[in-house]
């Protein structure tokens, strides 16, 4: 049987990164059992889903490379079948038209607490204490609708909603991949509503006919779904279709161990992509909150697919841990294809140069690149790292700096200058080497030279050797860099 999983997302928000993870997940198992990856958008709640929540999930899973195999479901479109599926439930005895109004159920409930609280109340007996609380329990407790076993509807033409006859004096069992076997007693649930007053179907019940008419083999998702695969199981079972396979994955935490929310930073996985980290790295990042394969700590998706599991989902919650996906950014920046990097590095070379930066800085920028892109963790941080190539710093030299280019230095500097300005080869190997034969020459360490013709390039910015730095800026930008300072030495007020 081909293998099919599915990401359902409700179109009321952002593509969260926990959803980003369960797109993950059911994207990776159907991929190592080369089977299916289904996208089916829940917008069932027309209040909340809107077109543009759609688009940003389109585009987060997109941006993650996450595509799926068919044109998306929209469940909204599918609410004729729902009902159809409804009235067969009614038709075979499974399920039945309730009559009850919402006022009937919330008046219920109000007694139930009232009762309840009446329990609590002093200078009661404790048998009338039990007596309140046997009266208030089956007010409480799950609903069971008086129309379950038939009763006659009430006079005109009520309107009703259909429910599910929920199993009684038994257990529903979910056989979980991630979680185990796990139970709760039938009288825990209620008789569910499956198509609303207003004709309308329930999320329980939606969700049920979808997976089964796409073929779901295998539900991945957020365990806090797993409460309502307790309410799904019967409507399976009173379909008469099979179970698929349940997995619920443990919620991901931040990094105080609390329930991920929006004071853990920013959770919309596209906000990601505006914060400078590789789609790649998200991934990657996502993958081991939750999941692992040994001590691997860094998979591409193409490994990932080879070797991913249920079994290897971890059972407790993973936590957000912002250092490391740095870290796994950083390593993905590494192992990028320089044409690439640079193409997504460019927007953040403008924005902090606050400008087009011109050809050529650019084209240096690139010839750069392959040494330079172990110097960020985040695309806007390697972009910074570029920063003398635009900017000397000339204005605004650091107290370091401005040591550097003083006294002897300068005089240091200057030699230099005259000897560099006639090396025939602008390359980095032949200027090293031309600065170190310059030491011997004059009896000089590196330390005395290094720091004025580095102030005088940089102006105080970090910055990579020297030799491969005056490569970059070319012989023109280097001497004038050097000359402007020179200059400026003689003439100090200017
Ligand atoms: N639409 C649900 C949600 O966004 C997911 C339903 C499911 O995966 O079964 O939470």
């Amino acid at each position: 049987m081909t293998t099919i999983t599915r990401f359902a997302p409700s179109p009321t928000g952002m593509l969260h990164i926990g959803g980003a993870r369960t797109a993950l997940f059911n994207y990776l198992y159907a991929q190592r059992n080369q089977g299916k990856f289904l996208l089916r958008i829940e917008d069932t709640d027309k209040a909340r889903s809107t077109q543009e929540a759609v688009d940003a999930i389109l585009d987060g899973m997109s941006w993650l490379g996450l595509e799926a195999d068919d044109a998306p479901v929209y469940q909204g479109e599918r609410a004729a079948r729902h009902a159809e599926c409804a009235e067969a439930l009614v038709a075979s005895g499974a399920a039945f038209r309730c009559y009850v109004t919402p006022e009937e159920l919330q008046a219920r409930r109000e007694e139930g607490e009232a009762i309840r609280a009446a329990a609590k109340a002093d200078g009661i007996s404790e048998d009338e204490r039990q007596a309140l609380r046997a009266k208030a329990e089956p007010l409480l407790a799950p609903f069971r609708s008086p129309y379950r076993d038939g009763g006659n509807p009430p006079p005109g033409n009520p309107a009703y909603s259909i429910r599910l006859k929920a199993p009684e004096g038994t257990s529903i069992t979910v056989h979980d991949e991630v979680q185990g076997e796990i139970s709760i007693a039938s009288s825990e649930i209620d008789d569910l509503i499956l198509l609303r007053r207003d004709g309308t179907p329930t999320y329980m019940l939606a969700v049920v006919v979808d997976d089964h008419d796409m073929g779901v083999t295998h539900v991945i998702r957020g365990d806090d779904h797993l409460r309502n695969t307790f309410r799904q199981i019967p409507i399976y079972k009173a379909m008469g279709w099979g179970l698929p396979a349940f997995a619920h994955v443990p919620m991901i935490h931040g990094d105080d161990g609390a329930k991920l929310s929006k004071r853990h930073g920013a959770l919309s996985t596209t906000a990601y992509r505006e914060m400078g980290y590789l789609p790649e790295a998200m991934n990657a990042y996502l993958l081991r909150l939750g999941w692992s394969h040994g001590d691997q700590e860094i998979f591409t998706l193409e490994e990932a697919a080879n070797v991913f599991s249920l079994e290897a989902i971890n059972k407790a919650p993973a936590r957000l841990d912002i250092a490391k996906l740095n870290d796994v950014n950083a390593h993905f920046i590494r192992q990028c294809n320089e044409d690439r990097l640079m193409e997504l590095l460019i927007p953040w070379l403008t924005e902090a140069a606050e400008d087009e930066l011109d050809n050529d800085t650019i084209r240096r920028i690139r010839i750069a690149l392959p040494t330079m892109k172990d110097r960020g963790s985040t695309l806007p941080e390697l972009a910074e790292s570029f920063r003398f190539f635009w900017t000397s710093n000339a204005d605004n030299l650091n107290k370091k700096a401005r040591k550097a280019l003083s006294g002897d230095s300068l005089d240091r500097l200057a030699l230099l200058r005259q000897t560099i300005a006639n090396t025939a080869e602008w390359r980095d190997t032949a200027l090293q080497h031309e600065l170190e034969s310059f030491c011997s020459v004059h009896d000089l360490s590196f330390g005395q030279v290094g720091p004025p013709i580095r102030a005088a390039l940089t102006g105080g910015l970090p910055a990579p050797d020297l030799a491969p730095v005056m490569e970059w800026l070319g012989r023109d930008e280097t001497l004038a860099r050097i000359d402007f300072h020179l200059a400026r030495a003689e003439n100090p007020s200017d």
